[in-house]
């Protein structure tokens, strides 16, 4: 309620309010997808003075840069530099949102999130730990300030929704899910064409760069109190040899995840020198989003991740503690 207040409090038009919508550093699908929903969802309602951005180089993954509503999305050196409002989008803590983050000391901040280990760090929140994605959340708030879906929200609406439940296979694939899936396929859109266009389009160097990294994989049998843990690791120097983004390897855990043997997937992915972004995921008896706050990280039971340094092999060693000390 608070943030419907807050948006219908707000002057549209052109002399109007600066809104800055931002989401968390290396978007993903929720991330964009909810924000620039939601961007489109203010424009209807008059607001002219929009822009949308996240933290880091403004490098937006292929797939995405075909959303609608992506002429509002600008570089974060662009970001209005006091503005009136801002709006988070997707991010769990202040650490997520880089050079940014200092944008959170606007008059009006309202945070719209899903995750459960978000650190309350605005002051008008709208998190739902329930919810599948950020979208979900976005589109209840969409609801609430009269805003009808068009096929153009409902395409980055859907796109969150698809991203976060790993195309409607998730335990949070509820019928609540689907229900508001039905409703935004209703508006138009062909879930065939975004699906080929968003998950099944890559280049041929990213087949060949994630068949190399896979090949290296290693099982770990006796880690997690027996329960197994199956690793791999990826360097900047792999992606260099393949020409590849590092966005590319985003949904390298997918096929790591399925390993029968191993309740936990891991990717150690280089960040920098030293430094690696390391995503985690459990298929159930393991809560990986302890271990990753315990490394400074966040995110949820069965998928999270942290920052890492040192060696691969340090940075699973350290994993490969923790979990054996959260097994109960
Ligand atoms: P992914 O492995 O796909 O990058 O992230 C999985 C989940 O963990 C997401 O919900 C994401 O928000 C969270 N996550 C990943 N990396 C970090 C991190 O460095 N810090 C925090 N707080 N959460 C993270
Ligand atoms: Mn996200
Ligand atoms: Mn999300």
């Amino acid at each position: 309620a608070a943030a419907v207040e807050a948006v219908r409090g707000l002057t549209p038009g052109p002399e109007g309010d600066e809104i800055q919508l931002i989401c968390h550093v290396n978007p993903d699908g929720d991330a964009l997808g909810s924000m620039l929903g939601f961007a489109l969802g203010l424009r209807r309602l008059g607001f002219t003075r929009l822009r949308a951005t996240f933290p880091g180089e403004f490098e937006v993954p292929t797939p995405y840069q075909s959303l609608p509503g992506f002429d509002l999305l600008v570089p974060q050196r662009a970001a209005y530099p006091s503005p009136d409002v801002v709006l988070t989008f997707d991010v769990a803590a202040e650490s997520r949102l880089g050079d940014l983050a200092r944008l959170l000391a606007a008059p009006c901040v309202i945070v719209l999130d899903h995750h459960a280990s978000n650190t309350h760090f605005g002051r008008i929140e709208l998190v739902d730990p329930r919810a599948a994605a950020t979208s979900v959340v976005v589109e209840g708030l969409l609801t609430r300030l009269g805003v009808p879906l068009d096929a153009e929200i409902a395409e980055c609406l859907y796109v969150a929704l698809a991203t976060d439940t790993g195309s409607f296979k998730f335990d949070m694939t509820t019928p609540a899910v689907h229900e508001l899936a039905a409703r935004l396929i209703a508006t138009g859109l062909s879930p065939g064409d975004i699906s080929r266009q968003i998950f099944d389009t890559r280049p041929f160097g990213a087949m060949k760069l994630v068949g190399e990294v896979l090949g290296r994989a290693a099982l770990d049998p006796t880690a997690a109190g027996g329960r197994g843990m199956v690793w791999t690791y990826a360097t900047q120097d792999d992606l260099a040899r393949y020409g590849q983004r590092p966005y590319v390897l985003d949904t390298l855990i997918d096929p790591v995840r399925g390993v029968a043997e191993a309740d936990v997937a891991v990717i150690v992915k280089q960040s920098g020198d030293g430094e690696w972004a390391v995503s985690l995921r459990s298929k159930g008896a393991v809560d990986v989003s302890k271990v990753a706050v315990a490394l400074g990280g966040g995110g949820h039971r069965l998928a999270a991740g942290f920052t890492g340094r040192g060696t691969p092999g340090e940075v699973i060693d350290s994993v490969r503690q923790l979990l054996d000390q959260n097994l109960i």
